[in-house]
C-alpha cells in the first residue's frame, strides 16, 4: 500500500526531491519511510519510522535515487523493516509495493543458500535473489533480464523497483499494482501515481503488466517481460495536475473537505448529467447490475441499491468489493459490474474487476482519480470531479458517489431534472448543517462522548447504509468502538450492548421508516441509551436533536454531515490527528 518514487537524471539533491515526492504519496501509507541514493560506489540510505513531517535528509548529491512510504504488511513498523532494503554487498537496493505471497518458500531458499536476511519483510527476498544473480555482471541489459526473472518468481500483486548502483539504473516491473513512468527536463522518473510526478514530468506513460522498464541517464526503455523485446512506451501528457495542499483557513483537511461537500454536490447536479445518463443506459441494457465498493465506497454502493429501488424501481445488486471475486460465478457478458473507488487503485476492487472482465462482464466505474487503474480498465468511467481528497477519511467523495448514483437513478426513470433539483436542494441543506452553530452543538456532544467505550448508529431503509457509514467515520478517526445497524436488527442481539449513557445516533428522516425507527430509539432509551436524533422533526425520545430539513431521497447526503463532524470533533477532543488516523492509508493497494 506504499508510495514509490524514483529518479535518474542530472546530479542534484535527489534525496530531498525524493522525500518531497514521498510526502505527496504518504496517503498510501505512513508507517515509516526511507530514501536511498547511489553515490561514490555505495547506496546511501536514510530510513525512519513515523510520518515524514518536516524531516530533512543528510544525503549527498546524486544522479540516481528512490524512496518509499510504507504501510506494513509483513514485519512490524521498525527501521529495519522500512524500505529500501539493500543487499550485503551494497550494490542493489529494492523498494516494493504489495505482498509476495510465496515469500516464505523464497526466504527458506535464500537462507538455505547461506544468506542471512536482516528484516522481517517479504520484500527483502527480492534483494537477495537479484543480488545473487547480478554478482560479477555489469551490463544493464542483464539487470533487466535478472530483475524480470526474479519478478516472475514472485506470486501476488506487486510492483518493485531495483536500484543497481553498478549500472546506474532503476529497473521497475509490476503486476496489477500501479507504476507510472515520467520524463522531464532533468531526467526520468517512476512513481506509484501521477500526483508525485506532476511537478517534474512533462510526459507520462503507464507501465502495463508484463512490461519491464529501465531508467538511466539516457531515458526510459521498456521491454516485454516474456520476450525482452523492446517496446514503445505510450507517452502522453499528464492528466493530473499538481494539487495545492492549502488548508485555506481550515484547521485540517478533514474539516476542509467536509465543508466542500455542498459545492461537490452542486457540481454533480450541474456538470455530471451526461455521465449519469450514460451509466443509466448501461444499467438499462444490462441483465444484472452489481455495485461494488470497499469501506466507505461500499456504503455509497449500498445506498445506491436503495436509491435505484425507490426512484427507478430497478434492482441493482450490492456486494462488498473484497468479497465479490468469490461470488461472481453467475456473471455473463450481459452483466454490468459498477465499481466505486475514490483512488481507482483499491486492490480488492481491481481484483474483482479483473475477475468480472474474465467472465465478459461490462465494467462501469465511479472514480475520483482520473488515469487510475480502475479508470483505465472500465468500459464506462464516470469521474466524480470532487477534487483531491487529502484527508485519509472519505467525505466529499462519498457524497459525490451518492449524488451521482441518485442522479443516475433519476436519469434511468426519465426524471433527470427532478434529480438535479433535488441535489441542489440537498446542497443547500448541507450548507446549513455546516453553520458554525451546528458545528458547536456537535463539538459539545463530542465533549460528552469522548470517553465513551462504544457508540451505536441506527437507521432503516435509506438510512441503514448511512448508519453504517456514520459508525465507520466515527471509529476510524476517533478509535471509539462504533457500530452501525439496521434499526430492525436491534432486538436481534445488539440491544444487549446498550448500557446507561451509551451514545446512540438515530437517523430518522420523515419517510416510511420514521415511526419504526422512533420505536427502536425508545427501546434503546429504555435501556439507558443516550439518544441523538438526526431528523427534521424533534421527538421526545431524543436527548439531543440535530435538526436537518427533509430532502426525501437525498437524505443520505445531508445526514452524512453530522456523523462526519462528530467523528472529527471526537478525534480532536481525544488529541488525535483527524487527517491521518493510525494504521490506515487512503489508497488500499494491498490485499
Ligand atoms: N509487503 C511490504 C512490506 O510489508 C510492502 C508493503 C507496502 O506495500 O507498503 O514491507
Amino acid at each position: 500500500m506504499c508510495g514509490i518514487f524514483g529518479y535518474v537524471g542530472v546530479p542534484r539533491d535527489t534525496g530531498e526531491m525524493v522525500l518531497d515526492a514521498l510526502r505527496k504519496l504518504e496517503y498510501r501509507g505512513y508507517d515509516s519511510w526511507g530514501v536511498g541514493v547511489g553515490v561514490n560506489g555505495h547506496i546511501a540510505v536514510e530510513k525512519n519510522i513515523g510520518k515524514i513531517g518536516s524531516s530533512v535528509l543528510d544525503l549527498p548529491l546524486s544522479s540516481i535515487g528512490f524512496g518509499h512510504t510504507r504501510w506494513a504488511t509483513h514485519g512490524g513498523v521498525t527501521q529495519a523493516n522500512a524500505h529500501p532494503h539493500v543487499d550485503p554487498s551494497g550494490r542493489v537496493a529494492v523498494i516494493h509495493n504489495g505482498i509476495i505471497e510465496n515469500f516464505r518458500s523464497l526466504r527458506a531458499q535464500i537462507e538455505a543458500g547461506g544468506r542471512a536476511l536482516v528484516s522481517e519483510t517479504d520484500t527483502e527476498v527480492v534483494v537477495h535473489l537479484v543480488a545473487a544473480q547480478l554478482a560479477g555482471t555489469c551490463d544493464p541489459q542483464r539487470t533487466v533480464e535478472i530483475v524480470g526473472n526474479v519478478f516472475e518468481q514472485l506470486q501476488g500483486f506487486n510492483a518493485i523497483i531495483v536500484l543497481d548502483r553498478a549500472t546506474g539504473t532503476l529497473t521497475a516491473v509490476k503486476n496489477v499494482s500501479p507504476l507510472v513512468i515520467g520524463r522531464g527536463i532533468d531526467g526520468c522518473y517512476v512513481a506509484s501515481d501521477q500526483l508525485a510526478l506532476a511537478e517534474y514530468a512533462t510526459e507520462i506513460a503507464f507501465l502495463e503488466d508484463r512490461q519491464i522498464v529501465q531508467l538511466d541517464d539516457d531515458g526510459a526503455r521498456a521491454f516485454d517481460l516474456d520476450t525482452l523485446r523492446s517496446l514503445h512506451l505510450d507517452w502522453r501528457a499528464p492528466t493530473v495536475k499538481g494539487y495545492s495542499a492549502e488548508l485555506s483557513g481550515y484547521p485540517d483537511f478533514l474539516m476542509k473537505e467536509i465543508h466542500e461537500q455542498p459545492e461537490v454536490v452542486r457540481r454533480v447536479a450541474s456538470e455530471l448529467g451526461g455521465e449519469a445518463q450514460q451509466l443509466a443506459g448501461e444499467i438499462s441494457d444490462s441483465y444484472g447490475t452489481f455495485f461494488i465498493g470497499c469501506g466507505t465506497a461500499s456504503y455509497a454502493a449500498l445506498t445506491g441499491s436503495y436509491l435505484f429501488s425507490r426512484i427507478a424501481r430497478r434492482h441493482v445488486n450490492f456486494v462488498v468489493g473484497s468479497e465479490f471475486s468469490y461470488q461472481e460465478h453467475f456473471l455473463t457478458d450481459r452483466s454490468l459490474v459498477c465499481a466505486l473507488s475514490q483512488s481507482g487503485e483499491t486492490i480488492d476492487i481491481i481484483q474483482s474487476v479483473l475477475t468480472a472482465k474474465d467472465r465478459g462482464a461490462r465494467i462501469g466505474a465511479l472514480v475520483n482519480v482520473e488515469g487510475s487503474t480502475l479508470d483505465r480498465m472500465a468500459d464506462v468511467s464516470l469521474h466524480l470531479k470532487a477534487g483531491p481528497e487529502l484527508s485519509v477519511l472519505s467525505t466529499k467523495t462519498y457524497t459525490a458517489k451518492v449524488a451521482l448514483l441518485l442522479l443516475t437513478a433519476y436519469a434511468l426513470d426519465g426524471r433527470m431534472k427532478e434529480g438535479e433539483d433535488l441535489l441542489l436542494q440537498a446542497a443547500d441543506v448541507m450548507e446549513e448543517s455546516l453553520h458554525p452553530d451546528a458545528t458547536d452543538r456537535i463539538r459539545g456532544l463530542a465533549g460528552r462522548f469522548r470517553v465513551s467505550r462504544s457508540l451505536f448508529a441506527v437507521g432503516r431503509g435509506l438510512s441503514f447504509p448511512t448508519a453504517l457509514e456514520a459508525a465507520l467515520k466515527i471509529k476510524e478517526v476517533s478509535y471509539i468502538h462504533a457500530e452501525g445497524f439496521a434499526g430492525g436488527e436491534l432486538k436481534h442481539g445488539v440491544i444487549a450492548l446498550i448500557e446507561e449513557g451509551t451514545p446512540c445516533l438515530v437517523f430518522a428522516p420523515e419517510d416510511e421508516t420514521y415511526t419504526d425507527i422512533i420505536s427502536g430509539a425508545t427501546e434503546l432509551k429504555s435501556r439507558g441509551g443516550y439518544i441523538v436524533g438526526v431528523s427534521s422533526r424533534n421527538d421526545p425520545v431524543f436527548d439531543v436533536h440535530i435538526p436537518l430539513a427533509d430532502v426525501g431521497n437525498a437524505s443520505p447526503l445531508t445526514t452524512a454531515i453530522p456523523a462526519q463532524l462528530l467523528g472529527r470533533e471526537l478525534a480532536v477532543a481525544r488529541g488525535l490527528d483527524p487527517d491521518k488516523p493510525r494504521n490506515l492509508a487512503k489508497s488500499v493497494t494491498v490485499k
